[in-house]
């Protein structure tokens, strides 16, 4: 697990193990706030430990950006700590976040220990902030990823914590391509001094602009070649010409994951397509 420290009080941790995923912490003087838990229980651990030992305190509150196990299954590592989600978290690690860990548990001994934990805390419109020593956290919604994404604002740093809703490679399949775009465009305008992607490196000041466009091209240029393979008879083959870098993305490393992560954004894109395409056609004959 790598480790920095992003401003003062306010720490960032990246998974070794599965596709650089990443989690903050925010400390104050008597208590820290924990975004997101990494996936592995021994990742989570260390984190705690990190806390606990060289930091000297407890996390008293975990925020989870969005539902997906790589996330939130740590969060039974902080049996003390109080939960904050967007409402839809919670509903959705309930419905699939324990069967998922159920058939996991099966697989892969390393999860015996985990347990799911739903947020105790929820909201479902405008923002939470939250107060941490001398820091301020503004909680907002950046859907897209998924449709229960949040991200963390530390007000005094222009850090954001922008959980999924900013990765090297945006990723659609459980979310929307619409909502995702809203999202960037909505960090864009926020005068951030690094965004911390879910996965992936910190971005730097210097570099945000940059990536939101190569982020937003990348967007509209998969939903165009997901229209594009509509007309298409070899629509498969159409799909599987246009790889990552022919989509304007070039150097994306995601722990080998991003061709697959592209893959499974195209044939999802495309599906939404058709679905679309047949709906128009099932008005049309409505009015005839
Ligand atoms: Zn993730």
């Amino acid at each position: 697990m790598h480790r920095e420290r992003v401003s003062e009080n306010v720490f960032w941790f990246q998974s070794e193990v599965y596709a650089q995923v990443t989690a903050g912490v925010i400390v104050g003087p008597q208590w820290a706030v924990l975004i997101d838990t990494l996936a592995l229980p021994e990742e989570s651990l260390a984190i705690r430990d990190f806390v606990e030992r060289e930091l000297g305190v407890q996390v008293r509150y975990i925020i989870n950006t969005h539902y997906h196990a790589d996330h939130t299954w740590g969060n039974c590592f902080f049996p003390g700590a109080t939960i904050i989600a967007h409402a839809l978290c919670r509903q959705l690690l309930e419905e699939r976040g324990i069967p998922s860990l159920e058939s996991t548990r099966k697989q892969n001994p390393a999860f015996k220990q985990v347990k799911i934990v739903l947020p105790h805390f929820t909201f479902d419109q405008g923002v939470l902030t939250l107060r941490v020593g001398k820091k301020n956290l503004t909680i907002l919604p950046t859907p897209g990823h998924s449709p229960d994404g949040i991200s963390v604002l530390v007000d005094e740093d222009r850090v954001l914590f922008a959980g999924d809703a900013f990765m090297p490679l945006p990723y659609v399949v459980d979310g929307n391509a619409e909502d995702i775009t809203f999202s960037i465009k909505k960090i864009s305008r926020m005068g951030l001094e690094n965004i911390i992607q879910g996965h992936g490196d910190i971005v730097l000041r210097g570099e945000i602009d940059a990536a939101v466009k190569e982020n937003l091209a990348y967007l509209t240029n998969i939903r165009k070649v997901a229209r594009t393979a509509l007309r298409r008879r070899a629509a498969e083959d159409f799909l599987d010409e246009n790889t990552v870098e022919a989509c304007g993305k070039s150097r994306v490393y995601l722990g080998g994951l991003a061709r697959e992560l592209h893959r499974r954004n195209l044939h999802n894109l495309y599906e939404h397509e058709k679905l679309e395409e047949v709906k128009v056609k099932s008005k049309g004959k409505g009015k005839n």
